[in-house]
């Protein structure tokens, strides 16, 4: 297999952490960008001593120059709660550091990938959602700031492969968990986990009937890593979840169920534009790039609550 340099932005978050371990287990030099807004040192600090790993503090509104063959581009605050903090920064994070980096890739004729969202579909209203919907969103809404500025960073992405021949892919990721999330991320399923482990209140926001769709973070890296293999002419968009879908409520008992909690469930109010329903057709990742979603959720989500669980123990105080 031929040795990559690759540039991973975000690669202190949640998923970014993850996808540099698995190129570098894959045999790629690796250059992870971040600014440090919801990622974290602890979860890249076992990859420093490796001597192809490289660590640079850098945001991604900011222009930046390297030679690489590969870019992945995930540098953006996911979880609502921080999207929403800064909303500005977070528009800008999505729209200049998504220039910043297709100006990079079609100075040194790299392959760039952008973790765009489902939430381009903003409140869904054809349900299973393909890729040729184009979604409901609410442009001046609280999820906005982030729902457009993936959207805009979509266009930004299909221009520079049509006007600059920048080879470009891009996957819509749908809700997606594992170990590695920030423990107070705010999302929904570290957010269960942690309240059953600490037997808190499990809080559920509105009656628990919208529905999500979630995907292991091991099934998203093969999807990012096949579609970044994928031959020159396919683009996408392309879903990358997993099909099955469940209410709120269901997760809250089944993560109830999976931890032995004595947690009772509450409810809370639900945030504005809280989509109904979620849930990906994935035909197309299923034709294009042979791949499909490998774990359920009850053995994601004991590896999940195992991972938690760890951090619990070695600090009971979070
Ligand atoms: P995360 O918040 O854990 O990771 C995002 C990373 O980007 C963090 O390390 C953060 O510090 C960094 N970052 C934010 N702004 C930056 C900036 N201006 N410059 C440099 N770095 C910056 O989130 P995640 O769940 O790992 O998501 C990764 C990517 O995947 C994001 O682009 C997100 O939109 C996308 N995505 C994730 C999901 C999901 O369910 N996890 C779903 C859809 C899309
Ligand atoms: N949610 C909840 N309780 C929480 C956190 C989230 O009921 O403690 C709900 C939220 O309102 C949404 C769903 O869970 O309907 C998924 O929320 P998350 O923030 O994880 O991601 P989203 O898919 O909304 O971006």
């Amino acid at each position: 297999m031929l040795k990559k340099k690759v540039l991973v932005t975000g690669g202190a978050g949640f998923v970014g952490s993850q996808l540099c371990e698995r190129l570098l287990n894959d045999g790629h030099e690796v250059v992870c960008l971040d600014n440090y807004f919801t990622g974290q040192k602890a979860n890249i600090v076992h990859l420093i001593d490796n001597p192809y790993f490289e660590l640079i503090r850098h945001d991604v509104t900011m222009p930046f120059f390297i030679e690489v063959d590969e870019i992945y581009n995930l540098a953006c605050p996911a979880s609502p709660i921080h999207y929403q903090y800064n909303a500005i920064k977070t528009m800008k994070t999505s729209v200049m550091g998504a220039v910043n980096m297709l100006g990079l890739a079609k100075r040194i004729k790299a392959k760039i990938l952008q973790a765009s969202t489902s939430e381009v579909y903003g409140d869904p209203q054809i349900h299973p959602q393909v890729e040729t919907y184009w979604g409901h969103v609410n442009p001046i809404g609280e999820r906005s700031c982030y729902d457009e500025g993936k959207r805009a960073a979509e266009t930004l992405f299909i221009n520079y492969n049509k006007q600059n021949d920048v080879k470009i892919k891009i996957i819509r990721i749908f809700n997606t968990y594992g170990p590695n999330m920030h423990p107070h991320d705010g999302r929904v399923v570290s957010n269960f986990i942690m309240q059953a482990l600490k037997n808190e209140d499990i809080t559920i926001y509105g009656d628990g009937q919208q529905t999500r769709s979630f995907q292991y973070v091991d099934d998203l890296l093969e999807g990012m890593i096949r579609m970044m293999a994928s031959r020159d002419d396919f683009t996408g968009p392309v879903n990358i979840g997993n099909p099955n879908e469940f209410t709120i409520l269901e997760l809250a008992n089944k993560v109830i169920e999976l931890t032995n909690a004595k947690s009772k469930i509450i409810r809370m109010p639900l945030p504005s534009d809280d989509p109904m329903q979620r849930q990906p057709n994935i035909d197309l990742a299923k034709k294009e790039l042979d791949w499909s979603p490998k774990i359920q959720l009850e053995e994601g989500l004991t590896k999940t609550i195992t991972y938690f669980d760890g951090l619990l123990k070695v600090n009971p105080a979070l």
